[in-house]
């Protein structure tokens, strides 16, 4: 890699410590090193960058520019902790006792069975556990580099030692550079020193040789965002040879994040462990009094035990959002954090910019209003021909949009727009700029709302000033008519800029001034006043076809749209109303100044009923998240800008866009919209709250199960009857019920009119509604169902009445499941909506038949085959739990159980 040996530099003997982020090959800090010394060492031109096959050997020895997860879980990993429970070990052993003492058969048996449920438990969490891996891949950044003379873009983990890294503002620095070129860069470095207060970056050579991190200015460190200007770094070290890849490998493992649900039902787990584990106490004693055999009792409320704790309930939460979240990459709506799933459901407010997600973000210059023409109006055709070349000369220059290879403007959209209606007059940029070249520039930036770029102009300068009008306006004393500079009537201006706002554009005013040479002092205050004004400019963004549906989506769903945006209040009203967010004759605009002045609690006290604020600042967004928040709200808001991050963490579910928006908002958010739309979020919203849903669901049907399976074994003996059930048949009906049509359940679905009710409120829990009453009397009625079996046959001396108590009970479930796949419909959106269940249910009845007539399985079941009437009876009976709960649901529908929920179904 060295291709030249270095002037001596203090420090050259010590011990080489190739690609790492603090010293170069030599042992020396890169920050003591002078740029070119840095190129020749890392064999880089600072013009081209690497070539390709250079890039593709550094790739190979380096390794990917990414940092090494610990915590990701192996397959290996995934099915030890498959057995690590400490109910299933105690059950293995008490099983592997009883064997030796006893029949050794039914110690394989049980061992196989929970080997297999272990083997489920394996496949769904390997699945939700690659689906997370994918998902984290697509929000891995990219990095713009130049390699071969060619600006690109690339992944970020394609990145190696020598590379050309171009940032700008709103990156995440990608990997460790050393600074080569730096315009007004500033660098947030929290992530690496806890210093919120960004710093600001030079290219010198820095002779200190042992600085603290924080004051390495002329460094940047792979993780830490840039929050203003643009630079060029040479790449210094990547992946785990970073400066965060050594904090990654001291703490190695990111905290594995926990859903609220999650939580609960662990917490809830945990308790009904002990009451079952107590149950089974009293099970197991009344046995022995009864003089039943001590190893068999053990065993069979071992089995219990382990079937009817529900430990797997928050690991199937998991799988479920893992898995929902994949379907939601699929509509656009990418998830970076998996809570994000569960909140979507609960979603109450969403606050959404304008520009590119409401709107298409395709902008178009629909008028063009000099100091002459303006009064007219604002539908007639654009009014270019009357605009003046001065004007058009701004919008043209004054333009950071540029025509790409293929002749296609490449830009922000507004600048594009402006940029293609000066080039349709005749004015364009690359002609004009080679007499007219650029000398100085006041970048735009959205809290200043306005941007200067100036030019030579024969032998003096011009500048050109464009933004948003009342800004610019302030700045101008004169106004530029036909026939030459003269007076300004600041008001005409104003309701013209006014008039045109009305109609839904985005109204930029213009102007300039001439200076005899370039001034000194280029800062804002300097050169922005004493304008000449030029004219109005009306760019028209229309709104996205599908965003008006979504949002009238939105108010069925009792969900409030709120749209922030930078724009003008009379254009943000327009568009609102276009919308359907705001009715006609609405007026309710707050403006950014107003807002500003707004105490907390005068806001809270209105925020609940503001649907649209404009000009409003990055940072008022949080102002904003924090009082709906605080009223209990659960909010959702939109993001593209740097300063939109803290907004975006705070709210309960951060949006950034994938298209457009930088690499810090996408960081912060929740979920990416690969998209850029406002519909795709509802979209989300949407199957949020069918993932919630069928989450709800499996937990019913889980509890249920378990619960007749305790009563089952719970009440025999106080009706005087033996056992039910042996071990086996206990961890069998626990196997099949809960394997493949329980999992069946996550492909449930939505019902009918999930965006037609309100939201479910944030501190409502899983077993709200009902959930466990039902699991309580549905279990009762179905061990009730079960112990009529046992005790007609038992006392009707048939040698079957195990077998048929242990089909009722399988059976009955798959029943049950058949009924619940809907809260509050019969037959869910037709007997056949959800293929994969019925085929399931299918399947295990098929299995629980095999259990019944297999031979072989005759003598592992210790089962015997039912006579035709006896498995006609098991199935009439094992209907009552499917028609017990259609009538509960039928109570439900009629108003009569159940009472807070209201019907979707009656508006
Ligand atoms: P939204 O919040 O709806 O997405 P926005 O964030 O795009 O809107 P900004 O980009 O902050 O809004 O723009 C605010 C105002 O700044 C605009 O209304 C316009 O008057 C002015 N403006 C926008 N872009 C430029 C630009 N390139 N040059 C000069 N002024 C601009």
């Amino acid at each position: 890699m060295a291709a030249e040996a270095p002037a001596k530099i203090p420090g050259e003997d010590a011990a080489p410590t190739p690609g790492s982020s603090v010293t170069s090959d030599h042992g020396v800090p890169w920050y003591t090193r002078a740029v070119a010394t840095v190129a020749a060492d890392l064999g880089t031109d600072l013009q081209s960058g690497l070539d390709d096959a250079e890039a593709t050997l550094r790739l190979a020895s380096h390794g990917p520019n990414a940092l090494v997860e610990s915590r990701r879980r192996g397959p290996a990993r995934i099915l030890l902790a498959q057995f690590t429970d400490f109910m299933v070990i105690v059950l293995l052993a008490a099983a592997v006792v009883a064997g030796a003492i006893g029949e050794p058969q039914d110690t394989i048996a049980i061992i196989a069975i929970v080997v297999l449920n272990a083997m489920l438990g394996f496949v769904q969490e390997y699945r939700a556990e690659r689906a997370v891996a994918a998902l984290k891949a697509m929000v891995a950044p990219q990095a713009r580099v130049q390699r071969a003379g060619v600006a690109r873009t690339i992944h970020g983990t394609e990145l190696v030692p020598g590379d050309l890294v171009l940032l700008e503002a709103g990156n995440v620095v990608p990997a460790d550079l050393r600074l080569i070129e730096v315009a007004q860069l500033r660098i947030e470095e929290a992530a690496l020193t806890g210093e919120s207060q960004p710093v600001d970056k030079i290219t010198d050579v820095l002779a200190e040789p042992e600085l603290p991190l924080g004051d390495r200015r002329n460094m940047a460190y792979k993780g830490t965002m840039v929050t203003y200007g643009r630079a060029v770094g040479v790449v210094v070290a990547t992946g785990m040879q970073t400066e965060l890849g050594r904090i990654a490998a001291l703490l190695r493992e990111e905290e594995e994040v926990k859903t609220p649900l999650q939580r609960r039902l662990a917490r809830f787990a945990q308790r009904l462990a002990l009451a079952v584990l107590a149950l089974c106490a009293v099970i197991f004693g009344i046995g022995l009094l009864r003089g039943e055999e001590p190893v068999l009792m053990f065993l069979t409320v071992l089995s219990l035990a382990v079937a009817a704790i529900p430990e797997a309930l928050p690991a199937v939460v998991t799988v479920s959002l893992a898995l929902g979240a994949r379907r939601m990459v699929a509509r656009n709506a990418l998830i970076r954090r998996l809570p994000a799933v569960e909140t979507l459901g609960s979603v109450t407010f969403i606050c959404s910019d304008k520009t590119g997600t409401l709107t298409e973000n395709r902008m178009r210059v629909r008028a063009i209003r000099t100091t002459d023409a303006l009064a007219r109006d604002a539908q007639s055709p654009k009014g270019a021909e009357s605009a003046t070349p001065p004007l058009l000369l701004a919008l043209a220059l004054s333009n950071d949009a540029e025509r790409g290879p293929d002749g296609a403007v490449q830009g922000d959209p507004t600048e594009a727009a402006l940029f293609q209606a000066a080039a349709d007059a005749g004015y364009e940029k690359a002609t004009l700029e080679r007499t007219m070249p650029r000398l100085g520039e006041i970048p735009f930036s959205s809290e200043r709302g306005k941007m200067t770029t100036m030019h030579r102009d024969g032998g003096g300068v011009i500048a050109f000033t464009k933004g948003a009008p009342e800004r610019v306006l302030k700045r101008c004393t004169h106004g530029l008519t036909a026939s030459g500079v003269g007076s300004l009537d600041q008001s005409e201006v104003s309701a013209a800029a006014e008039a045109m706002a009305a109609d839904g554009l985005r109204v930029l005013a213009v102007a300039s001034r001439n200076f005899a040479a370039l001034p000194e002092d280029l800062s804002p205050d300097a050169i922005e006043g004493d304008l000449t004004f030029l004219g109005l400019v009306g760019l028209l963004d229309p709104p996205r076809p599908e965003a008006r549906a979504a949002i009238e989506e939105c108010k069925t769903a009792g969900i409030h749209v709120v749209m922030i945006t930078g724009d003008h209040p009379a254009t943000a009203a327009a568009i609102a109303r276009q919308l359907g967010i705001v009715e006609d004759g609405d007026r309710r605009v707050i403006a950014g100044p107003e807002l500003a002045r707004l105490s907390g609690d005068a806001l809270g006290d209105i925020v609940e009923g503001a649907p649209v604020y404009a000009r409003a600042a990055p940072e008022q967004k949080i102002k904003i998240v924090k009082a709906l928040q605080e009223r209990g709200q659960i909010v959702a808001m939109t993001g593209d800008g740097v300063n939109d991050a803290p907004a975006l963490r705070r709210a309960d579910i951060g949006v950034a866009m994938g298209r457009s928006g930088t690499d810090v908002a996408r960081e912060a958010a929740h979920m990416v919209l690969l998209d850029d739309n406002f519909a795709t979020i509802v979209t989300a919203v949407r199957e949020g709250r069918r993932i919630y849903d069928n989450i709800r669901k499996f937990v019913r049907y889980a509890l249920t199960c378990n619960s007749a399976e305790i009563w089952t074994l719970f009440l025999a003996p106080f009706l005087g009857l033996p056992v039910p059930l042996l071990p086996i048949h206990i961890l069998w009906i626990n196997l099949v019920t809960d394997g493949l049509p329980g999992v069946a359940l996550a492909v449930e679905p939505a019902e009918r009119g999930v965006m037609r009710r309100p939201p479910r409120p944030p501190t409502e829990g899983i077993f709200a509604r009902g959930l466990w009453q039902h699991a309580l009397w549905v279990g009762l009625l179905m061990g009730g169902v079960a112990l009529v079996t046992q005790a007609w046959a038992y006392h009707a001396g048939s040698a079957h009445w195990q077998s048929m108590t242990f089909t009722v009970l399988a059976l009955l479930q798959l029943g049950h499941l058949l009924a619940i796949r809907s809260e509050r419909d019969a037959f869910h959106r037709g007997f056949f909506s959800n293929l994969p269940l019925l085929g399931a249910v299918t399947f295990t009845v098929g299995l629980q038949l095999a259990t019944l007539y297999v031979p072989a399985l005759n003598r592992v079941f210790k089962t015997e085959p039912l006579s035709g009437p006896e498995l006609a009876f098991c199935f009439a009976l094992s209907t009552v739990g499917f028609v017990a709960v259609e009538v509960e649901k039928l109570l439900v529908r009629r108003g009569v159980l159940y009472r807070g929920d209201p019907d979707p179904a009656r508006p």
